[in-house]
């Protein structure tokens, strides 16, 4: 196998871009999600999860700013244990931007969502396997806690992304899994690693250009098969598996030509070298990869 291929699902609504993240533009906008549209989005990401990947994939419910807990209640909670039931995981996932202002910094902050976010889930009998910070935002602190609170797995990065002002810095990072420093996240380096393994984005490695990640909503088909292929050739070139992930929002199941691309994209990277795993899956086999 020349790649492993985490599916990440986030759950998120149209006109949701506090800080003007998209190659669409820079157009700033918060409306609040129309949640029974987003719970249709959802039923139909299930069945096509269900369908296209056996079930595997991670999900990340959203919790911000804008948002704290529509979707760690119900009738959201029952379908996030439908997730977990068909093969999938849910990792936490904050967005802890202000428009305007941008990104929460404080620590306490951080350590009080994470904590109420797991305390739903596990009270609906569900087990994270992880983190997600929202646009790309991840702090050093963070490691040490997730460790404490075993979320081991860490699907933040977005490398050579580059947003100082955001706390979403994955410059020169690596473009495969990798165990992060409790110390610093962009880092392979002297100190004892954590246990909380890093799976970034897929991503060509060449140009911060959104056409270069796995990213389903920002590419092409031509493009995305093009940034596999030149995960699988990373692949052969360093001798190792690469451990990698594809971001996919909810939102984009109501638009069917993305649905479309993204099934064409997954039947492409599963006939070439690559095999869909969970986060779980990754992370047992990037211990065996490495021992
Ligand atoms: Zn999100
Ligand atoms: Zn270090």
């Amino acid at each position: 196998m020349k790649a492993y291929l985490v599916v990440l699902i986030d759950i998120s609504w149209d006109d949701f871009n506090p800080l003007g993240i998209s190659n669409m533009g820079n157009r700033i906008i918060v409306r609040k999600p129309p949640l029974q549209k987003c719970e249709k989005e959802v039923q139909l990401l299930l069945t096509f999860i269900k369908n296209t990947l056996k079930g595997k994939c991670v999900i990340t419910p959203f919790s911000g700013i804008y948002c704290r807990s529509a979707f760690h209640e119900e009738p959201f909670i029952s379908l996030w244990n439908q997730a977990v039931e068909q093969g999938g995981e849910i990792a936490i996932h904050t967005h802890e931007e202000i428009v305007e202002k941008g990104v929460i910094k404080d620590r306490i902050h951080y350590s009080n969502v994470i904590i109420q976010l797991l305390e739903r889930l596990k009270n609906a009998g569900i087990e994270p396997c992880g983190y997600r910070g929202g646009h790309a935002t991840y702090f050093n602190f963070l490691t040490k806690f997730l460790e404490e609170l075993n979320l081991l797995i860490d699907l933040t990065s977005i490398p050579g992304f580059n947003k100082k002002s955001w706390s979403a810095v994955w410059s020169n990072t690596s473009l495969s899994a990798y165990y992060l420093c409790p110390f610093n996240h962009l880092v392979n380096c002297i100190h004892a690693q954590s246990n909380v393994l890093e799976i970034p984005l897929g991503f060509k490695g060449n140009k911060n250009d959104f056409r270069n990640y796995l990213w389903i909503e920002q590419a092409d088909l031509n493009d995305l098969k093009s940034v596999w292929d030149s995960i699988v050739f990373r692949a052969e070139r360093v001798g190792k598996p690469q451990i990698i992930y594809s971001l996919f929002h909810s939102h984009s199941m109501s638009k069917n030509k993305i649905v479309r691309r993204f099934s064409e994209f997954l039947e492409y990277a599963s006939n070439h070298g690559g095999k869909i795993v969970t986060s779980k899956e990754a992370r047992k086999i990037f211990n065996i990869l490495n021992n």
